[in-house]
């Protein structure tokens, strides 16, 4: 998976052309050196990734970065590694650049049955009460609150994109523009929402076309052409109903395409329309996410640091975390070192699930993979 970086090389970015020979650990140093022999030039295996030149271990870059994924804070990450807060957030900031990029070169090419999207509300700031003059002013002003945006795909729990934002029909513009690139050219899967009407302007902007009515009188011009719904586009809006704050029943409302068709995409998959993943997504961002819905007094408040929080658990949920309901059963059970029971279950994760790799990643793994600036024949 290693490409050579020099810029005046023709071999510039592209994998596997069979030219590069590894060169031993220069100095003694974890990582291994690269020689290419296109343009004679050398470089670290490490090279583009957040541990090039970095004087902390590799470990503790990592477990720091777990820990952030896993929803401490970073000032409590600070704390428990003896760290400075600065630097914790520094590395956030490069680890959320690299895995942005990650997830933007696997997640791509998508075919999708359907796809479910959401918003989640976030609290960013806590506001204080009692203070008062400009300095509430301030403070009211970057209280606003702000949305989680999810787009996720039931059967495999791939999450195409997680991203902060307000509620509005730009932001429901934005998410599905960016849920669009993501699929294969002739994707149209079925979409389920809730009740929020933007979805179906930004969906009908982006899976439309100009359709000529026909003509009501035999004379006269031609009526003006209409912006029409692709035929191939479901999307139906789900209506839960709710008693003592829990779900006690799901209806729902088609906005293109007929119930048929969308019940017959339905049970293709295996299942009734059900919200309940969707549930456990909003849980899992809350508890693995420290910016949302909680009292945040962290480093990074505010919107830049929730970014980057959601940017690192959207490639920590999709390749790293094995999702329980995904679990494979073995063929045959697989004896432990230990005395305890027998291993009966493959663990898979969301991204083992959708295709798209074959193992359950470690988080050094993703944050040591170099990706091509371009790209490529072959998948990983
Ligand atoms: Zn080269």
């Amino acid at each position: 998976m290693h490409f050579c970086p020099h810029t005046d090389c023709d071999y510039r970015g592209w994998l596997g052309l069979n030219n590069l020979r590894a060169n031993g650990h220069p100095s003694g140093g974890p990582w291994r050196q690269f020689h290419c022999t296109s343009c004679q030039g050398y470089f670290l295996e490490t090279h583009g990734t957040l541990f090039h030149g970095k004087q902390a271990s590799v470990e503790r870059i990592v477990r720091v970065l777990a820990c952030l994924a896993e929803g401490l804070g970073i000032r409590a990450t600070a704390r428990v590694f003896e760290v400075d807060a600065n630097t914790v957030l520094h590395w956030l900031i490069e680890a959320a650049e690299q895995l942005r990029a990650f997830s933007a070169y696997v997640l791509c090419d998508l075919h999708l049955e359907q796809l479910q999207l959401d918003e989640l509300y976030a609290v960013l700031r806590d506001c204080r009460a009692g203070e008062s003059g400009e300095d509430e002013a301030i403070e009211r002003l970057e209280c606003s609150p702000s949305w989680v945006w999810t787009a996720m795909a039931p059967d495999s729990k791939l999450l195409l994109l997680i991203a902060g934002g307000t509620r509005t029909l730009a932001m429901a513009q934005r998410v599905v523009h960016r849920v669009v690139q993501m699929l294969a050219p002739d994707c149209v899967p079925l979409f389920l929402t809730d009740g929020l009407k933007d979805y179906g302007t930004a969906l009908l902007t982006h899976f439309g076309s100009w359709m000529q009515p026909e003509r009501r009188q035999d004379k006269g011009p031609l009526p003006k052409p209409r912006w029409m719904p692709l035929p191939a586009l479901l999307y139906a809006q789900v209506v839960k109903s709710y008693r003592r704050r829990r779900i006690v029943g799901v209806t729902y409302r088609v906005v293109f395409g007929t119930l048929e068709r969308v019940q017959q995409v339905l049970s293709a998959c295996g299942r009734k329309i059900n919200t309940a993943f969707v549930e456990r997504l909003n849980l899992d961002i809350r508890q693995r996410v420290a910016a949302v819905g909680r009292r945040v007094n962290t480093l990074g408040q505010g919107e830049d640091g929730l970014q980057h929080q959601l940017v690192v658990f959207h490639a920590y949920h999709n390749f790293v975390l094995p999702h329980a309901s995904l679990r494979q059963p073995l063929p045959v059970p697989e004896a432990t070192n230990g005395t305890g029971s027998a291993k009966q279950w493959r663990p898979c994760t969301p991204a083992m699930a959708a295709g798209l790799t074959d193992h359950v990643w470690s988080l050094q793994e993703v944050l040591l993979f170099r990706v091509p600036p371009w790209p490529q024949p072959q998948t990983i």
